[in-house]
């Protein structure tokens, strides 16, 4: 009997980054499949890995309250550099909370202080994500549409 079986509410919604439930993760894939074959949602590859990627990244998203559903996530190809959710991760999520972050502070009138990247990340950045970063900007391929019929 340990701490894990014990559910903590911590900060409040706000702090809290959700997750997608089971059920929910399960329809993603569901959607994502065709011909028996799971294809990532952005570029249509057929994947071996792949990621259930928050659509908006969590730190944009300010009603947290409101549960996760099959429409918030995609399916997206991953585990190569040039993968879908590698690159979403190394150019749209980090610097786009970044810039968020900033702007926020800046429309509040809050003066930044001089910046110190990633130290107050909403939620730990891992050592493989952080090395991402370092790769700058690549272009993002088109987004597919959703529910397309094929
Ligand atoms: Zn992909």
């Amino acid at each position: 009997m340990g701490n894990a079986s014990r559910e903590v509410w911590r900060a409040g919604p706000q702090m809290s980054r959700r997750e997608f439930s089971t059920a929910v993760k399960v329809e993603i894939i569901k959607r994502a499949t065709h011909g028996g074959q799971i294809r990532c949602d952005v570029c249509g590859v057929a994947v071996k890995k792949f990621q259930i990627d928050h659509k908006i990244a969590e730190a944009y998203v300010t009603d947290k309250i409101r549960k996760l559903t099959a429409d918030d996530g995609q399916l997206l190809c991953s585990g190569t550099p040039d993968s879908c959710h590698d690159r979403k991760t190394a150019t749209d999520d980090v610097p786009g909370i970044a810039r968020a972050k900033r702007r926020e502070a800046a429309e509040l009138g809050v003066r930044t202080s001089p910046v110190k990247p990633l130290q107050s990340a909403a939620f730990a950045v891992s050592e493989r994500t952080a090395k991402r970063v370092d790769r700058g900007p690549k272009e993002m391929p088109p987004r597919r549409a959703m529910f397309v019929e094929e």
